[in-house]
C-alpha cells in the first residue's frame, strides 16, 4: 500500500511520523502549486469550496506520483465538508483512477471504528498499539504546531529578513529526525531553541492582528498567498486560533490556540449562539477574545461561498463596533490574485499603524508596516 493524503500546511511532517509507524509506505503529494490548483479546479463542480479544489489536485499529483490508496477526513454537517471525500472519490473515479479510499471520520464519532480504519490500513494492529503511535505521533505534531506559533510571533522583530523562515526549517529538520518520545522532547526543546537564537530587536514597535477564519485557510500557505510569512515581514505581531492539533483533537481544548473552544464559544455566544458549521462561531469568539486582549486589528480568511465564514462575516459589523476593534475580510478563490491581497492588506495595516498613533498620541515614530510595505514593494 502507498498511501496518500491532502496538503494542509504542516500536516504531512505529522502524517509521515504516523505512516512510517504503522509500516505503511506514505507519498507525499508534490508541493501544492499554482499548477495544483488549476487540476483541481479543473474537474471540480465550480461552485465547491477552495479547498475541496485544492484537494483534488493534490490527490491527482499523488495518485500521478504513484499512491494507491488516498485518506481524507471526514465530519457531518452543517457545512459541505462531510461531503468532501464522497465528492471526491466519485469525481476521481470518473476520470478513470483506481485507488483504495479511506474516510477518517472523527474519534466523537465512535472509537471502534477510528480503530478499524486504521486497522484496515495496518492489518493486525492492536488497539494499544495504535493509541501508543497516536500518542507519540500528536505529540510530534504539537512539537511543530508550538514552533510555528513562535515563529509567527519572532518573525515581527527579527532583525534580518528571511532568519526567522530560516531558522524554522532547521528546526523542522531536528524534529522530524525525532522517532522516540525521548528524542522528541529533546529535539522539541533544540529546535525551539534554535529559533530562539534569531537575532530581534527588543525595541521595535509591533502592530498585534489575529488571524480567524476557515481551518484550511489559516493552516494552508498557499491558499492565502503565504499571509502569514508576509505580514511577519511587515514587522507585525500574529497570533492565528486554528492549529492543526488542536483542530484534530477530540476534545478541542486547543492547547496551542490557548483558550478552549468551550470559551470562544461562550465568547461568541452574545452574538451567534449555535454552531453554524467550519469555525463560524470560533470566528465570532475569537474576534472577541483578541479584541478583549488588546489586539490591533483581526483579520478573517475563508474560502469564497463558504456558508459558515459568510454567517460569521454578517455578524462581525457588530462584534467590530461593539468592541472597537477593525476587522479585515479576505475571500479566496481560485481566480484571487496576491497582489489584490497585498493591497488590501497594506491599506488595512496603514489603518491599525495610524490608530494605534492616535491612541499613543505624542509618539512620533512611525510603526513598521509603512516602511515594511515600501521595501516589499520594490
Ligand atoms: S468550512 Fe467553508 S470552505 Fe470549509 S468545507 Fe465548510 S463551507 Fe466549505
Amino acid at each position: 500500500m502507498k498511501i496518500s493524503a491532502p496538503h494542509m500546511g504542516h500536516l504531512h511532517l505529522m502524517l509521515a511520523d504516523l505512516f512510517q509507524r504503522m509500516g505503511v509506505e506514505y507519498v507525499k503529494p508534490p508541493p501544492t502549486t499554482t499548477k495544483t490548483l488549476q487540476i483541481g479546479a479543473k474537474v471540480s463542480p465550480e461552485f465547491a469550496c477552495l479547498p475541496l479544489k485544492i484537494n483534488l489536485g493534490n490527490f491527482i499529483e499523488a495518485l500521478e506520483a504513484g499512491a494507491d490508496s488516498l485518506v481524507m477526513a471526514g465530519g457531518h454537517g452543517p457545512c459541505r465538508f462531510g461531503y468532501y471525500g464522497i465528492v471526491e472519490d466519485r469525481i476521481l473515479r470518473d476520470l478513470g483512477y483506481e485507488f483504495d479510499f479511506y474516510m477518517l471520520e472523527p474519534f466523537n464519532d465512535g472509537a471502534w471504528k477510528f480503530y478499524k480504519l486504521f486497522e484496515s490500513l495496518s492489518p493486525g494492529l492492536s488497539i494499544r498499539s495504535l493509541w501508543k503511535i497516536l500518542k507519540v505521533s500528536f505529540s510530534k505534531g504539537r512539537a511543530f504546531d508550538r514552533l510555528y506559533k513562535r515563529a509567527l510571533q519572532i518573525r515581527a522583530c527579527e532583525i534580518n529578513r528571511g532568519d526567522t523562515s530560516r531558522a524554522l526549517k532547521k528546526a523542522e529538520a531536528v524534529l522530524t529526525a525525532a522517532y522516540s518520545p525521548n528524542e522528541i522532547e529533546e529535539a522539541a526543546a533544540e529546535s525551539m531553541a534554535i529559533l530562539e537564537a534569531v537575532e530581534r530587536d527588543p525595541d521595535r514597535q509591533v502592530l498585534k492582528v489575529g488571524i480567524v477564519g476557515e481551518f484550511y485557510l489559516l493552516l494552508e500557505p498557499f491558499s492565502n498567498f503565504g499571509l502569514e510569512e508576509f505580514l511577519g515581514h511587515m514587522g507585525v505581531y500574529l497570533e492565528r486560533s486554528v492549529w492543526v492539533t488542536d483542530w484534530i483533537a477530540p476534545n478541542r481544548n486547543n492547547i496551542i490556540y490557548g483558550y478552549p473552544k468551550k470559551l470562544v464559544k461562550q465568547k461568541a455566544a452574545p452574538y451567534l449562539n449555535h454552531n453554524v458549521g467550519g469555525e463560524g462561531q470560533e470566528t465570532v469568539g475569537s474576534v472577541v477574545l483578541f479584541a478583549e486582549r488588546g489586539f490591533d486589528g483581526v483579520i478573517q480568511l475563508l474560502p469564497f461561498g463558504c456558508m459558515p465564514e459568510n454567517i460569521a462575516t454578517s455578524i462581525l459589523p457588530k462584534v467590530q463596533q461593539y468592541h472597537d476593534i477593525p476587522v479585515l475580510t479576505l475571500a479566496f478563490d481560485e481566480q484571487s490574485g496576491r497582489a489584490g491581497v497585498i493591497t488590501r492588506v497594506e491599506a488595512f495595516l496603514d489603518l491599525l499603524s495610524a490608530r494605534r498613533m492616535k491612541r499613543n498620541a505624542g509618539v512620533a515614530a512611525p510603526l513598521e508596516p509603512a516602511a515594511a510595505a515600501m521595501s516589499e514593494r520594490m
